[in-house]
């Protein structure tokens, strides 16, 4: 009986890395609303053309704009049972909408996924990732592709995010996480949904066996 999960942290935390691994484990898609963005833009669609100055910015997306996107996205069968959401909601209007969108479905939230990590270690994180077209994430250091430069499963060329330079990895943290998804997470706290912490700090396959311990499939 999978069911409605949310995967929360900071820029840099880890989510996307282990994301796909627990999505698998829990019976639902993964759905970042990061990585459909990035896909627009890279297509050239209206929407990524819209989208890829806020990004480059390292600023949210204008809602209206992601809200209709996590709408229709969730609206395909592959997510009826379910889904894990990494990236939305980032503020407290997003969470609105979607609580909406799950009333609808009769269906609340089950569960917000909490990645603990300190903030100079997602800085060290997030300066040397390296991304795939297709979403895999790599670290220079801590995750290394096999081949320099080239994603292990696909042999696509890895690339630096354009917002994961430092000034703008500092307005993501601060002007956007701090203090506009951060109030995400007290918005369920005070909802009464049930949080899962993991701390996420150590390897990726600690931080994966911790989820593992946590969330039993
Ligand atoms: P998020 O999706 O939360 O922004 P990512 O999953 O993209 O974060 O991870 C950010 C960077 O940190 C990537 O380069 C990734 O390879 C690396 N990373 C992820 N988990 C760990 C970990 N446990 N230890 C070290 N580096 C990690
Ligand atoms: P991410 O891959 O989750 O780090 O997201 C990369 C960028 O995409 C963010 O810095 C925003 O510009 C944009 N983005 C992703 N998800 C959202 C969202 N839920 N709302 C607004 N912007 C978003």
């Amino acid at each position: 009986m999978p069911g409605a999960f949310l995967i929360f942290g900071p820029p840099g935390a880890g989510k996307g890395t282990q994301a796909p691994r627990l999505a698998g484990r829990l019976g639902v898609p993964h759905i970042s609303t990061g990585d459909m963005l990035r896909a627009h833009v890279k297509g050239d669609t209206a929407l990524g053309r819209e989208a890829k100055g806020y990004m480059d910015a390292g600023d949210l997306v204008p809602d209206e704009l992601v809200v209709r996107m996590l709408a229709d996205r969730i609206g395909e069968p592959d997510a009826a049972a379910g889904f894990l959401l990494d990236g939305f909601p980032r503020n407290v209007a997003q969470a609105e909408a979607l609580d909406a969108m799950l009333a609808e479905r009769g269906r609340p939230l089950d569960c917000v996924v909490v990645l603990d990590v300190p903030e100079e270690e997602v800085v060290r994180r997030i300066s040397g990732r390296l991304v795939a077209q297709n979403g895999r994430v790599y670290h220079e250091v801590y995750d290394p592709p096999r081949t320099p430069g080239v994603d292990d499963e696909e042999g696509l060329p890895l690339i630096r995010r354009p917002d994961d330079e430092p000034d703008v990895v500092r307005n993501r943290y601060r002007n956007v996480y701090l203090a506009q998804t951060v109030p995400v997470r007290e918005h369920y706290a005070a909802a009464g949904v049930r949080e899962v912490l993991v701390d996420g700090t150590g390897t990726t396959d600690e931080v994966a066996a911790r989820l593992d311990q946590a969330l039993p499939a």
